[in-house]
């Protein structure tokens, strides 16, 4: 059923008859994706791998997911997240990292006067950026005794509370954090990843939506935007119960138009609103009727992953076979 196409799917340009290399993953790598589709140039695949595939580790559900399921790197992954707190004195947005299975809070440094750092890291990003910064002014040993008097002055501060060295015409800030959260703001939307996904689906099951909905492939591919709701989170589950070891594409005909959920670890979803009813006659099941069409990745065994096309007709169940791709 899936056939080669001429040219890539994703620029147009001509592709080698003679196909050669792994293929592009349509669910990244990373996060298990088995299924690899051959008609997609280097340039995209590339661009892929350096621009878009990377986005599924760095959402937080699609980490959690991995956390839950006790697969992948989701502590390495968790490190690619921004966090934000508040400053406990002020309300000041405070930006966080996540290291080494930790929060911490960031050091401000501000050319050579100043610097804001929370308690447990003065004496070692704080002393040491003394000593480099500006330290020189002072001999080895007025520095070091001046430092010890800092340090002192420096324990006694409260959050949000300064301490100045008339010495070293430098000033220090205690800094302490409070309610961190993931950084919505600016935490990268994960819709050319579910777009590439989608589109990639699209134009294998039905190559005649492949002119219309260009606009997955335009903004997978080359960032332009999308109409407004076109990708949309389904945040209606509770996607924290039900992961599993799968990741799943489903279209079928819903109330204002086409759908097309894009799922990854069985149950977190990005839904794809068409407006327009498509075709269901997929290629190579002419004669078939379906209302839903499902593609399953399935790595519960994680040696021998397979993948399902599923097949549901009117008023029948989903029924699900082996697919050989
Ligand atoms: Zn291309």
């Amino acid at each position: 059923m899936f056939d080669y196409y001429p040219k890539c799917i994703f620029c147009f340009c001509e592709l080698p008859k003679d196909r050669k290399g792994v293929g592009e993953h349509v669910y990244p790598k990373s996060i298990y994706g088995c299924w690899r589709i051959y008609d997609v140039c280097d340039n995209c695949m590339k661009f892929f791998g350096d621009e878009v595939d990377q986005l599924a580790t760095k959402n937080p559900q699609i980490i959690k997911a991995m956390e839950k399921l006790g697969i992948g790197k989701p502590e390495k992954y968790y490190e690619q997240i921004p966090f934000v707190g508040e400053d406990t004195n002020d309300g000041r947005a405070i930006q966080m990292v996540y290291r080494e299975g930790n929060l911490r809070t960031k050091t401000t440094k501000k050319e050579d006067k100043f610097i804001e750092c929370p308690e447990k890291d003065w004496e070692n990003i704080g002393v040491a950026w003394l000593r480099k910064a500006i330290g020189k002014k002072l001999s080895e040993e007025e520095l070091n005794k001046e430092i010890d008097v800092l340090r002192e002055s420096y324990k006694q501060l409260t959050p949000g509370e300064e301490l100045y060295s008339a010495k070293l015409g430098y000033r220090t800030r205690k800094r302490q954090v409070k309610n961190p959260r993931i950084d919505s703001d600016t935490l990268p939307s994960i819709s050319p990843l579910v777009a590439k996904i989608a589109y990639s689906f699209l134009i294998y099951v039905d190559p005649l939506m492949f002119e219309e909905d260009d606009i997955l492939r335009r903004h997978a591919r080359y960032g332009e935007l999308l109409p407004e709701y076109t990708i949309n989170w389904c945040s209606d589950a509770d996607h924290s119960d039900k992961v599993d070891r799968f990741h799943r594409i489903v279209i079928y005909a819903g109330l204002l138009g086409t759908l097309l959920d894009v799922t990854f670890f069985g149950s977190i979803t990005w839904r794809v609103v068409f407006k327009k009813s498509i075709s269901y006659e997929l290629k190579g099941f002419n004669n078939i009727k379906a209302t839903h069409v499902a593609l399953v990745i399935d790595f519960s065994d994680i040696n021998s992953k397979t993948k399902w096309l599923g097949i549901q007709e009117e008023n029948r169940k989903m029924e699900y076979r082996e697919l050989i791709i």
